[in-house]
């Protein structure tokens, strides 16, 4: 028995599942799951000491790779000085400027401790600020776990074919209108029968929790108009796109195409806190300022803004802006896509592909999808062939299709190029049926 193996009967014994997050059960693709001992730069190892090239990157937060020497020392001088103080600290003043700074949409952030929380309360307070109860989502994005947004979520629920989860009463979710991502006319139709209910739209830029799925500027541009006409606020999620597809978040990209774009609120997470459980939400003053103490919206944490994590957020985030970073790094996972792609190609495996900055998708399928529905187009025998066929050659790709993938700044090309010469060998054996 490997040493994987032993420990993941040993976690399924007292821990449900064996994992502390469904998606790392390995279920969907089956198979027994690697436990990670370690992890430098561009490589994890695993309890039986194979090495892996990293394409999770913990989810989103190792934009840098793991255990970049700064980051190292950051959080040791923060250890040095105390774990926690449940008090206020001027490295948290720090950080939220170093954001407002990048993206300036926000004036006011508040520290939570994972997108989930961040999410959940952005969802109150744009509720609290309209006096409304409705909220729309889209089919496919998932904002974190809170109840009233488990609904049609992609990712690990999608994976475990619930269309909600159970614990969730009907009454807690009977606000939450789910529509179709990228559908224009789902949403004016909503907001011609609801309006002036509606408190909020949530979305996912780039969602990455269907894969990898843009949403287009006309999608985009019609959530923007429509939720100001009615007096709703338009909430981004940017937990997985947040200074990951560019330095300004995805809503700089599409404040680009989309003249005088500017969410509402904005919801961060994973690399602002540098693989530290570290997220936040923001947005104008005067909606910020409704939250508890000012205001009538509470909002709490006994480790929010803890200074460990703050001070590795803070490392990571100014790390990140040296000069040419983000297009390095999108030149690296372009290399992999177009990579993965040819070597598709070659084998005559239908395969798609595309990216943004740090952050990629792939689908087995003749066009990029658009939405949910298609994105399950998908063969899932044919991507669990894919999956495990790279993991036995070293290289960790997500363990379902619904995940987007992600390209650290430590990957080199030798390892990019090393990547597409395991997919070239597992798409050959793949066509050889
Ligand atoms: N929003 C998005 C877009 C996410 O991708 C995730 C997690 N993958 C969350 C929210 C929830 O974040 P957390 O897991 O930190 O609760």
């Amino acid at each position: 028995m490997t040493q994987n193996s032993i420990l993941f009967e040993r976690a399924q014994r007292s821990i449900p599942g064996g994992v502390n997050s469904p998606v790392r059960a390995f279920k969907a693709v089956g198979g027994t799951p690697a436990f990670i001992t370690r992890a430098q730069g561009a490589y994890m190892w695993d309890a039986d000491g194979k090495r892996y090239i990293d394409y999770i990157g913990s989810w989103g937060p190792m934009i840098l790779g793991h255990g970049h020497p700064q980051v190292r020392e950051a959080v040791h001088a923060a250890v040095d000085e105390g774990l926690s103080f449940g008090a206020p600290t001027e490295r948290e003043i720090a950080l939220v400027e170093e954001i407002l700074r990048l993206m300036p949409s926000m004036e006011m952030v508040r520290l939570v401790n994972s997108g989930t929380e961040a999410s959940m309360s952005a969802i109150r307070l744009a509720r609290g600020a309209t006096g409304r109860s409705k909220i729309i989502k889209f089919e496919g994005c998932y904002h974190g776990h809170a109840d009233a947004l488990l609904v049609k979520a992609g990712s690990g629920l999608a994976t475990f074919g619930h269309a909600t989860s159970a614990g969730v009463p009907p009454e807690v979710v009977q606000d939450t209108l789910v529509l179709e991502y990228n559908n224009v006319q789902q949403l004016e139709e909503a907001f011609a029968r609801f309006g002036s209910d509606i408190a909020c739209v949530i979305m996912e830029p780039i969602a990455g929790n269907m894969n990898f799925v843009r949403a287009s500027v006309p999608f985009m541009a019609a959530a923007r108009r429509l939720t100001r006409t009615a007096g709703a606020l338009l909430i981004i999620d940017e937990v997985m796109t947040g200074f990951r597809v560019a330095l300004g978040g995805a809503q700089s990209l599409y404040a680009q195409a989309i003249e005088g774009f500017a969410p509402d609120l904005t919801v961060l997470g994973k690399v602002i806190g540098g693989g530290m459980p570290l997220a936040a939400f923001g947005g104008p003053r005067a909606v910020m300022e409704q939250l508890a103490p000012q205001g009538a919206v509470y909002q709490a944490g006994t480790l929010s803004g803890n200074p460990v994590a703050t001070a590795c957020g803070l490392a990571t985030l100014r790390l990140i802006q040296q000069p040419g970073f983000h297009d390095q790094l999108a030149a690296r996972t372009r290399q992999l896509t177009t990579g993965l792609q040819n070597a598709a190609q070659a084998a005559g495996i239908a395969m798609r592909v595309d990216s943004e900055g740090g952050l990629f998708g792939f689908f087995l399928l003749p066009t990029l999808p658009q939405n949910y529905r298609e994105v399950l187009k998908t063969d899932g025998t044919l991507f669990n062939r894919f999956f495990h066929g790279m993991l036995r050659r070293g290289i960790y790709f997500a363990p379902a299709l619904y995940e987007a993938g992600f390209v650290s700044a430590a990957h080199s090309e030798q390892d990019v190029a090393d990547t597409v010469d395991a997919a070239r060998e597992t798409f050959a054996e793949m066509a050889n049926g």
